[in-house]
């Protein structure tokens, strides 16, 4: 089959990320389609015929895009779509079924992956959305497709039959990580609009060494997710692909929690000292998965960048949240990334069940102690599946008045019904901003970290940079 795939265009100007849980517009930042890639290898390695664009990266928009389709007809399109801004995504069907009314499209999203009914219905140009894991239910869709086969015995996916909506049964059954082919890098034109932060960081790329999250953080839509994680050497693999394909020195790994298998990340870290591959990475991580020796091989490997969801400063809190860690171990993590050399980023999440004055004071002294780099501090939302989200309907905290395209993305909490929403949390957003930019020792580190790791600039300033923006924004 002649199978399109394709990245969907910006969204008024800004870069979108459609990346599994992670669906955002923003102006920091262009990612390479990792899930699109490799799908597209899946479908190549079964002998399908693949068209690639990536509309965001060229800043194509649907117009353009029309145009070039009309020269390319494929049979079916897949995309993934941002369910934030899903009028606008998914425009893509309607123009594709304008241009050729048999061609099938398919399209999925972490966040709208319940709503089916209410998508197929919304959008009758629409013909089948994947509700579950998309690498392993790809190929048979597509083998159905061009053998003209039902798709009725296909799990995980809802579909139009005859006008009729039908969600078939869901799979239990998930591919791991590790018998998923790599992204097929070659079908991407150029690297050049992709960066990090600042269009001067790049070369770069968004790699998965990994998925899934075992962990049970009451406010996350990734929390119980089986871990499946790649080999140290076939990461290795994938980072000189992309060295010699487009001399990639920025990677972002996208796992929820790249450490959470210490031996490997050890492993992995020993082969890119040894074969200075000059790439510098950032990635995501939880105060309890790291110790001091981890983070120097880290540094020696070229980490230059970690972001560690700590979420509050009060124990308290972080119970209640079932974040499974202490306040000693999220000042240890941040004070250790700190002396090996490594910039970290920490996340706060305020308004939590149980916030008050007192918490919040106690968030305020963390963030003062600790002194992280970079801080992005934001309230708690009912995003779709959460326990927090569970908690908040049983409660009555969530308004009635809701239409289901917001449903899809979160569930809006009453400030009236829900106590700590009654605490100035965008006040106090303000003011731990201020207490990191305005202490002179957080400068004072700043600098001398710069010294020591010249890498470090660009990131750093893109990053305050976008910071500023984000202050703005609130
Ligand atoms: S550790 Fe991170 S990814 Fe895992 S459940 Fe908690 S917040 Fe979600």
């Amino acid at each position: 089959m002649k199978v399109l795939i394709i990245n969907l265009p910006r969204f008024q100007g800004s870069s979108v990320t459609r990346e599994g849980r992670c669906e955002f517009v923003c102006n920091y930042r262009v990612d390479t389609p990792a899930t699109l890639l490799i799908i597209a290898s899946l479908l190549r390695n079964r002998g399908h015929q693949i068209v690639f664009i990536d509309a965001n990266a060229q800043n194509l928009d649907f117009v353009k895009i029309r145009n070039i389709l009309i020269t390319k007809i494929p049979d079916c399109v897949i995309f993934t779509f941002n369910s934030w801004i899903i009028e606008h995504d998914l425009k893509i069907s309607e123009i594709l079924k304008r241009i050729n009314p048999a061609c099938i499209t398919i399209g999925f999203s972490w966040f709208a992956k319940n709503f089916p009914r209410e998508i197929l219905s919304r959008f009758p140009n629409l013909d089948i959305q994947i509700i579950q894991d998309p690498f392993s239910v790809i190929e048979s869709i597509i083998n159905c497709l061009a053998q003209r086969e039902s798709l009725e015995n296909i799990k995980g996916i809802a579909y139009k039959e005859n006008n009729i909506i039908k969600v078939n049964s869901k799979f239990t059954y998930e591919k791991s990580f590790k018998e998923l082919p790599l992204p097929s890098y070659d079908l991407i034109k150029s690297f050049k609009p992709y960066y990090l932060y600042t269009p001067l960081l790049k070369p770069y790329a968004l790699v998965y060494a990994g998925k899934g999250c075992p962990y049970s953080c009451a406010y996350c839509p990734d929390a119980n997710t089986k871990y499946s994680g790649r080999s140290a050497n076939n990461i290795l693999h994938e980072l000189k692909i992309l060295k010699k394909l487009a001399k990639i020195k920025y990677v972002w790994f996208y796992d929820q929690v790249f450490t959470i298998n210490r031996k490997r990340i050890i492993e992995l870290c020993e082969k890119l000292i040894n074969e200075n591959l000059k790439i510098y990475w950032f990635c995501d991580s939880r105060a309890d998965l790291v110790d001091l020796q981890l983070l120097k091989i880290m540094k020696a490997a070229g980490c230059i960048g970690i972001a560690y969801g700590i979420e509050s400063g009060s124990q308290k809190i972080l119970n209640n949240m079932k974040k499974s860690i202490t306040i000693s171990q999220a000042i240890n993590a941040l004070n250790w990334t700190r002396e090996v050399g490594i910039p970290t980023q920490l996340n706060l999440i305020l308004g939590y069940i149980g916030e008050n004055l007192n918490t919040l004071k106690e968030t305020e002294n963390f963030v003062r102690h600790t002194l992280p780099q970079i801080m992005q501090a934001s309230f708690i939302i009912a995003m779709n599946g959460t326990e927090f989200t569970k908690i908040a309907i049983e409660n009555n905290w969530i308004s009635n008045n809701i239409r289901w395209q917001e449903r899809i993305t979160d569930l809006k909490i009453e400030k009236e019904l829900y106590e700590p929403f009654q605490l100035d949390l965008i006040n106090e957003i303000k003011i731990l901003y201020k207490f990191l930019y305005l202490n002179p020792k957080w400068w004072i580190n700043g600098f001398k970290s710069l010294i020591k790791n010249p890498q470090l600039i660009l990131p750093i300033f893109g990053t305050i940079l976008n910071r500023k923006r984000s202050i703005k924004f609130i």
